[in-house]
């Protein structure tokens, strides 16, 4: 027999990133037992890597901003495919969460009157941006971690244990979840390390796994994100929605092909970086859809004034949000006027002074010198998109982070879960994202605890299945390398299900996925339980792949263009398809896609909006019940 080890817990947060420190951390002040699971080293998750900021409409820059801009520019950056309610509560809510970390001990930039600093970033209508230089993700992960020690402390003064309410399990894989009839039970999974096998039984369950990067070889997702929680979610009976929709972030570095993918935050366009194609134009002018002229210069004389006076000036079109600065580039490159390394120039040099440059972008200076021999403050960078966020995630309850389908018990936050930024998120959104729905799903993921009378009970044999299912790939003596499997499904991915898309070649993606499938079935990895990522991978490429088929499978359904989903065949945005939010659940091993209704905004917030702005996403229908809304 299988030696587990067993813990019990009130909640089990699988993730240590901002959304699952910021759960747990709330579930604790509840006073719920609670453990934090994390894939990699504690501290080393996507949030760490967040540079630009977190975004909440503070006013401290440009008083005019409020929750009701940051709600429109929301919606806007995610073409009015945004849970609205989500929308709503996150523009309300992000402030005071901000506000909250400062208590907890962050050190935000200052303005010069000793106010929490705000920078310009892509579709924010004012400066909204809370950061630390380039290196926010930092500064809220340290904080977050800092407060659980902070409540560590407490409970050993209380309890004689650190340890007593909160503890975290680091380098811990969860590969199943496990539930007692329609109710979550507990989770399984594996150290790293040692291969040994673990069980958390628990009644609540709050997902913060992050995204799903690593099935695109161009990413600036680091290993873990293999799409494990989107995939655990299924699997327990929980439903995705929009994971058609992914965010390819414009500036990733092109050069060396090493670092292919990294990102180049948006701060640097945000602090006036332009982009230029080989022939030296900034191109991002021939590049302002229709919906957002009004908001953009026309000129380069008017966007440069628009840094230094942005009441009397309209914004510059490098600031356009993602999806659109994504696509230009893409544009331009087969146009051949890409650089030679096959991307196009981001010039900060020509606009700031060095020591400028060096104190506000300190990172970018360092990853450019040391990974490709650059220095910013004098050439330009080579630029090309990477895959970068994914919009679709675990369908969710606004409120209270509750995930949607056949299960109770299940809670997801931050990047995994859905809806918040409908087709397409603006930078620093993912941040106050966290905090938002981190805390939100901690509170409830307590609640549902206290409403819980009997524990559930894991069934002995679902342990057992699920140390089959972890054994499996050790126990075969044939069958593909995982790597060479994660190889092919980068391809596929990267090729057919990439940025721009077609009808045909996603059709050929599902083929080839149905054949990846089988052969995942049979994956085989060599060597034994001790610290053994070829074991890992096999284990990560079931996960990779489920997601990866609900998303070629939404992007052959949606036949429309919007935000992070672009077809060729389909180019425009559908008003229709604004109206439908495509569902992935899993019948047994099959993906199943169905359409929803998107929830209607309520009268307050659709009047936040001008008729005619509502008239380039809506239906006559739905026009029509505006109008007689507003007499
Ligand atoms: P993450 O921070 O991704 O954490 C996920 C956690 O889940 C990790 O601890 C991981 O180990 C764990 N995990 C995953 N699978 C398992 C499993 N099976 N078992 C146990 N644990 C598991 N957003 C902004 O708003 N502003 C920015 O400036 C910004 N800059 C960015 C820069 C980079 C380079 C990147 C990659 C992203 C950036 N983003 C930014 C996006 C943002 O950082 C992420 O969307 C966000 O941090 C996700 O947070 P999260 O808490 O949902 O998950």
């Amino acid at each position: 027999t299988t030696r587990i080890e067993r813990h019990h817990y009130d909640v089990v947060v699988i993730g240590a990133g901002g959304a699952g420190l910021r759960a747990a951390i709330e579930a604790r002040l509840a006073g719920k037992k609670t453990a934090i699971i994390s894939k990699s080293l504690f501290g080393k998750a996507h949030t760490v890597m967040a540079e630009g900021g977190a975004a909440a409409a503070m006013g401290n820059v440009n008083s005019r901003d409020n929750w009701q801009v940051h709600f429109r520019d929301t919606m806007r950056g995610g073409k009015f495919l945004n849970n609205f309610r989500m929308a709503e509560l996150h523009a309300k809510e992000s402030p005071q969460r901000i506000w909250e970390l400062e208590t907890y001990g962050a050190l935000f930039d200052r303005t010069k009157d000793g106010k929490i600093s705000q920078r310009n970033f892509g579709g924010h209508e004012y400066p909204r941006l809370a950061h630390v230089g380039d290196r926010t993700g930092l500064e809220l992960i340290r904080t977050l971690q800092q407060k659980i020690v902070s409540l560590q402390q407490e409970d050993k003064r209380e309890h004689g244990d650190y340890e007593a309410r909160i503890k975290v399990f680091a380098e811990t894989t969860i590969t199943e979840l496990l539930l007692d009839g329609d109710k979550i039970a507990g989770a399984f999974g594996y150290y790293r390390e040692s291969g040994e096998f673990v069980l958390f039984e628990a009644p609540a369950v709050v997902l913060a796994t992050g995204g799903v990067g690593k099935s695109y070889k161009v990413t600036s997702n680091s290993w873990e994100y293999t799409g494990d929680g989107h995939a655990l979610a299924l699997r327990a009976g929980a439903t995705l929605i929009n994971m058609e929709f992914l965010q390819f972030h414009p500036t990733g570095m092109v050069w060396p092909p090493s670092v292919k993918g990294i990102l180049v935050t948006e701060s640097v366009r945000g602090d006036g970086g332009v982009l230029k194609n080989s022939e030296g134009k900034r191109f991002m002018f021939d590049y302002v859809p229709d919906v957002f002229r009004k908001q953009y210069a026309e000129t380069e004389e008017e966007a440069d004034r628009w840094y230094t006076d942005p009441d009397n000036n309209r914004r510059p079109p490098e600031l356009l949000p993602r999806d659109e600065v994504a696509r230009a580039i893409n544009s331009e490159v087969k146009a051949g006027r890409g650089t030679p390394a096959g991307g196009v120039y981001l010039d900060i040099a020509s606009r700031l002074p060095a020591e400028e440059v060096r104190r506000r972008l300190p990172s970018m200076y360092h990853q450019f010198k040391e990974l490709a021999d650059v220095d910013i403050t004098k050439q330009p960078m080579e630029v090309g998109p990477t895959c970068h966020y994914v919009m679709g995630g675990i369908e969710v309850d606004p409120d209270t982070a509750a995930a949607a389908g056949h299960v109770r018990g299940l809670f997801a936050a931050g990047e995994v879960s859905g809806g918040m930024h409908g087709s397409n998120r603006l930078g620093g959104n993912s941040l106050s994202d966290l905090l938002v729905f981190g805390k939100r799903a901690g509170q409830y993921a307590a609640t549902y605890v206290d409403e819980t009378a009997t524990r559930p009970k894991v069934h002995v044999s679902d342990v057992e299945a699920a140390v089959d299912q972890a054994l499996a790939p050790l126990n075969r003596e044939t069958g593909d390398n995982p790597y060479t499997l994660q190889q092919d499904l980068q391809a596929v991915m990267g090729d057919l299900v990439g940025i721009i898309r077609r009808k045909g070649e996603l059709e050929d993606a599902l083929t080839r996925l149905a054949a990846l499938r089988q052969r995942v079935a049979r994956v085989s990895a060599s060597g034994g339980r001790r610290y053994n990522p070829g074991w890992h991978l096999a284990l990560d490429l079931r996960n990779m792949l489920v997601v990866s088929e609900c998303t070629a499978r939404a992007a052959l359904e949606r036949e429309e263009s919007r935000g992070g989903h672009t077809r060729e065949d389909f180019p425009k945005m559908a008003p229709k398809w604004r109206m439908v939010n495509l569902v992935c659940s899993l019948d047994g091993d099959k993906v199943r896609l169905e359409h929803q209704p998107l929830p209607k905004m309520h009268a307050e917030l659709i009047s936040l909006f001008d008729r005619t702005e509502l008239a380039k996403y809506l239906t006559d229908e739905e026009l029509t019940d505006f109008d007689a809304l507003a007499t």
